[in-house]
């Protein structure tokens, strides 16, 4: 199965997660969120869908699902997310067999 993974929901299929009681990912200032970033990219290219814009003006952070790829640390262009590596034992686990 693991080397046949082909579609994505296969694919995610052979992640799991430890997610930590805290997160690891901060949204710095929802205000820039809401004036300053009408794409919102950074509910576009996070690949575990982290990321969720409610329609009450905030952004919702689904950190138990990051994937760690590090995009978001680099995508969001107003610097406006903390992002470091989940406590030691948490975060994703990746299943190769
Ligand atoms: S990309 Fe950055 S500024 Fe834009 S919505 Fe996401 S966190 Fe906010
Ligand atoms: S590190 Fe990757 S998976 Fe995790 S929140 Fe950022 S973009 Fe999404």
């Amino acid at each position: 199965m693991a080397k046949d993974a082909k579609t994505i929901e296969e694919k995610q299929y052979l992640v799991r997660y430890k997610a930590d009681s805290k997160s690891h990912l901060t949204v710095l200032d929802f205000d820039i969120c809401a004036t300053k970033c009408p794409d919102k990219i950074c509910t576009v290219f996070c690949p575990g869908e982290v990321y969720k814009w409610e329609k009450e003006g905030r952004m919702f952070v689904g950190y138990e699902g990051c994937h760690e790829c590090g995009s978001c640390r680099i995508g969001c262009p107003h610097q406006n997310i903390k992002w470091e590596y989940p406590k030691g034992g948490h975060g994703i686990i990746f299943r190769l067999a």
